[in-house]
């Protein structure tokens, strides 16, 4: 298990939850918009020991409420299940983030009961995937994560970052995919400075509308609406 940051402490990654943010490197997905492409370059990665954050983290017991594991894409990770197995054992709820590429990997943690919480990235609808990561993704393996997580009993959400390019009835497409899903969360995008686009309230609110009634729960976090 490779890591290639830790934020000692977040109030807005794990929702509810004062948590760890553990970062790993590495993602097979090249999404324009990507603010951890840090993270995604071998040759700025600078690795963190295992033990340290599990020190640190056992260190922490009584003042952190969980733990999210984020990238890059975790689910690259060969050490990802020894390594959630072990946070487990130290008594932290875990969260996972994940592009949702690798549904064996997603199984597997849940059937063992290591993940808590999942938040899937649904970038695009299925039509528009390569436009949004520019990677050829097998689509499948993202409907196949969408089921499990759905299935899954545990807390979960699903979240799309409005990049540019996409229109309602992308948003409502995804919907469609999710349909049914506990949380439907939309994000802002950033652009390459990483100043978070602004939207006006009517255009996000005209989104909201067509969704609703096909998640369960829709949400907009890191807005900021222009008049
Ligand atoms: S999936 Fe996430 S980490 Fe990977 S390129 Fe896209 S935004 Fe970056």
């Amino acid at each position: 298990m490779k890591i290639s940051g830790l934020q000692k402490n977040s109030f807005v990654d794990y929702p509810g939850k004062i948590s760890a943010v553990i970062f790993t490197p590495g993602c097979n997905m090249d999404c324009f918009y990507c603010h951890n492409r840090i993270l995604l370059d071998n040759k700025y990665q600078k690795l963190i020991s295992c033990d340290d954050v599990l020190n640190f983290l056992e260190n922490r017991k009584g003042f952190l409420d969980g733990v999210v594991v984020s990238g890059g894409e975790p689910t690259l990770q060969k050490g990802l299940l020894p390594f959630l197995t072990h946070v487990k054992s130290l008594g932290y709820p875990i969260k996972l983030d994940t592009n949702g590429t690798n549904p064996e990997v997603v199984k597997s943690c849940l059937d063992k009961g290591l993940v808590d919480y999942i938040a899937m990235d649904f970038k695009a609808p299925l039509y528009k995937y390569k436009d949004i990561c520019r990677t050829d993704v097998e689509l499948g393996n993202i409907e196949k994560s969408v089921d499990l997580i759905i299935n899954s009993g545990i807390n979960y959400e699903f979240r799309t970052t409005l990049a540019p390019g996409l229109n309602v009835d992308d948003i409502v497409e995804i919907a469609k995919q999710i349909r049914g899903a506990k949380l439907y969360v939309l994000q802002r995008c950033r652009n390459e400075k990483g100043e978070g686009l602004s939207y006006s309230a009517e255009f996000i609110n005209s989104w909201l509308r067509e969704i609703k009634s096909i998640v369960n729960s829709v949400e907009t976090r890191g807005m900021s609406f222009s008049a």
